[in-house]
């Protein structure tokens, strides 16, 4: 094809990727390497994160500017995952590591919803299309799942089975929208030192099963909020709850608000409930405000897609 009819590299390019809640987080004995077993069933939700990268100078390197809710808690250095993931594609492909990364927060911070790991999946979808270095799914799955744990499911969305550290994925079926409400804490948990109490007062299993988790997996199927509510599972749970006792309250509001079911999101301290329509997640939301148990409330569905590019 003459080269006048391909399309001009873009100078910007916008993408979106989901926070998740793990509606099922099954975590077996720590081993060697400090990383947990997991069989976790990941749904992407409407919460999401907006990473626009934008063509730098030469030689300029990474810049990364934050914007959105928390948007003061976020590093703007290399510490950033985001910034490790233009990074760590940079390398793998050879180019100079030259852009400027805005990253939009639409996941709380540090909460259990992996949205650092989505800042990441869609900074890697954002750059690999700035950079014109074409990668395919699975070398951009492989990126994600060095960076962390979560980064792959940012990068696939929907629903889906996790194995491994939770970044070897399996589509799972899921019918119909499901309706949630988030409780957020302003301060958030480290992922690390969660797992380090779990270890302590509870002990992973030296199996852990997703045949635990058939009920869980025919209530998506079927599109059953019910159902799935009932099989809401987190073995995190206890340990997030050693380490901040308050969500046991911010739980106990959203039962009684008629939640299908609540958990811990991940790690936590986000608390999940799966409510029966949007109505009634508001109004589980308006609850926790009137209890005054949470900084701030979110309503969202699930599930929702993966990384993708708004604008290029
Ligand atoms: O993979 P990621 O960097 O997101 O994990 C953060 C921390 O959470 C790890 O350093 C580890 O302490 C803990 N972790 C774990 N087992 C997993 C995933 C994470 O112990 N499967």
């Amino acid at each position: 094809m003459s080269s006048h009819l391909s399309a001009a590299p873009p100078v910007a390019v916008r993408v979106r990727a989901p926070g998740k809640v793990n509606l099922s987080l099954r975590v077996g004995a720590c081993q060697d390497d400090g990383y947990h077993p997991l069989v976790t069933i990941f749904q992407a939700v409407s919460l999401a994160e907006e990473v626009e990268a934008t063509l730098a100078t030469p030689g300029a390197g990474i810049s990364l500017t934050v914007s959105g809710a928390q948007a003061d808690r976020v590093p703007v250095d290399e510490s950033n995952l985001a910034w490790r993931a233009a990074e760590s594609l940079a390398r793998y492909t050879g180019v100079d590591p030259d852009v400027r990364l805005h990253l939009h927060k639409g996941v709380p911070v540090a909460g259990g919803m992996a949205g650092g790991s989505a800042d990441a999946a869609a900074a890697l979808v954002a750059c690999d299309l700035l950079w014109e270095t074409g990668l395919s799914r699975a070398e951009l799955s492989d990126l994600a799942a060095g960076l962390g744990s979560d980064v792959p499911f940012g990068l696939v969305g929907h629903t889906a089975v996790g194995t491994g550290r939770g970044h070897l994925l399996t589509p799972a079926m899921s019918r119909g929208e499901f309706h949630w409400a988030f409780a957020v804490r302003d301060e958030g948990l480290s992922t690390a030192q969660v797992f380090r109490t779990f270890d302590e007062v509870v002990g992973g299993s030296a199996d852990v099963e997703l045949s635990d988790d058939t009920e869980l997996m025919q209530a998506l199927r079927a599109g059953d909020p019910v159902g799935l509510g009932r099989a809401l599972h987190n073995d995190l749970q206890a340990a997030t709850l050693a380490l901040a006792p308050e969500l046991g309250r911010t739980l106990e509001v959203a039962r009684d608000a008629g939640a299908l079911g609540a958990i811990v999101s991940g790690s936590g301290p986000t608390i999940a409930a799966l409510a029966r329509s949007r109505q009634h997640a508001l109004a589980i939301a308006a609850s926790w405000t009137a209890a005054g148990v949470a900084d701030s409330v979110h309503c969202a569905t699930g599930p929702a897609s993966g990384a993708r590019v708004l604008s290029s």
